[in-house]
């Protein structure tokens, strides 16, 4: 009888402890849809790009987006299709985040990334790191290990190290000839190419995140929108998820992602209207654009630039990337 309380108990207490420590071990599937979209950064790709780098961007959109889709499709988390999404454009010398991010005016790397779900409005975003080879996932270990969300120069350099993400010296964003002849010669009128996505998983979750080495040229200190939570990125569950990419100062002085959120929330714009609203009403032409997301599954990608590299897949089976109008 004895023995049977204790068994009892001993198993009550270990189905409390993984309800409370592991609640996404049980979370339900909502449904069985997803969406995702990406973006590689907003600007001036012009017609005549050769085809040969015009097909290298789809191509690099195309394994993008599968990557994340592939997550998504088997029941994976947003957090992680975002994560993981954008550790790949990290690696891709095509794109201004990570190995391929742009340069100050003094010749060096300032890397920023946010990331923040929509589940809790939990975020974690970290700027000007200098040594950290994947931002997006410093960011997420901001969110999930430290009890603040922001993370500044060496402190947030540090912080890496003490968390034991993957170190690289500057240097190693300098990378190459190949980027330096691409700004140089074929886009010279290129204002950068962050990246970002958002994604909405089968268990009804928004997350977007945002990485970039911020704008060519940049004085060293400079911030832009891509670490600031309202402004570059912005998740909840009840209205969308936003990631942008354009002068960050204006983003930052339209608090452009939030708002989209606040046009839903507070004034019951749709996903479309409160994006219309804020990139082609609210910010001046040749700004930037966005990616962005509701509970739903719609989405939308408008951008007032030239061009946006850009791509959507959900669970119906859309698939599409592009790269201009
Ligand atoms: N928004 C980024 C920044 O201002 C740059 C970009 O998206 O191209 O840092």
């Amino acid at each position: 009888m004895n023995s049977n309380i204790y068994r009892t108990i001993i198993l009550f207490s270990f189905l409390s402890f993984i309800l409370i420590f592991s609640p996404d071990l049980f979370a339900q599937k909502k449904n069985n849809k997803f969406t995702i979209v990406i973006h590689g950064g907003a600007g001036y790709i012009s017609k005549d790009i050769p085809e040969q780098l015009k097909q290298n961007y789809l191509n690099s959109l195309t394994e993008a987006l599968n990557i994340g889709k592939d997550i998504l499709a088997n029941g994976g988390t947003s957090i992680d299709a975002v994560e993981k999404v954008i550790n790949y454009f990290e690696n891709n010398i095509l794109f201004n985040s990570g190995k391929g991010a742009v340069f100050t005016s003094e010749g060096k790397h300032e890397l920023d990334a946010s990331i923040m779900q929509g589940k809790d409005l939990s975020s974690g975003a970290i700027t000007g790191v200098t040594i950290i080879k994947h931002p997006i996932s410093l960011a997420r270990l901001v969110m999930e290990k430290t009890d603040y969300i922001l993370f500044a120069g060496k402190g947030a350099d540090d912080l890496g190290i003490q968390l034991g993400v993957d170190i690289v010296p500057n240097s190693y964003f300098h990378d190459s000839t190949n980027y330096q002849k691409w700004i140089n010669t074929q886009l010279p009128k290129q204002k950068g190419e962050t990246v970002g996505c958002v994604a909405l998983d089968q268990f009804g979750n928004i997350t977007a995140g945002t990485s970039t080495g911020g704008r060519q040229n940049k004085t060293p200190g400079r911030v832009g929108d891509s670490p600031i939570i309202g402004a570059g990125t912005y998740a909840d569950n009840n209205t969308c998820g936003v990631s942008a990419t354009g002068i960050g100062e204006l983003f930052i002085k339209n608090t452009v992602a939030f708002n989209i959120s606040a046009l839903m929330e507070y004034k019951g714009y749709t996903l479309n209207q409160a994006c219309d609203e804020m990139i082609y009403k609210k910010l001046p032409a040749d700004s930037g654009g966005i990616i962005a997301l509701d509970k739903d599954g719609n989405y939308e990608m408008p951008f007032n630039t030239f061009s946006m590299m850009r791509g959507v897949a959900n669970s119906s089976g859309l698939f599409k990337v592009d790269i201009s109008k």
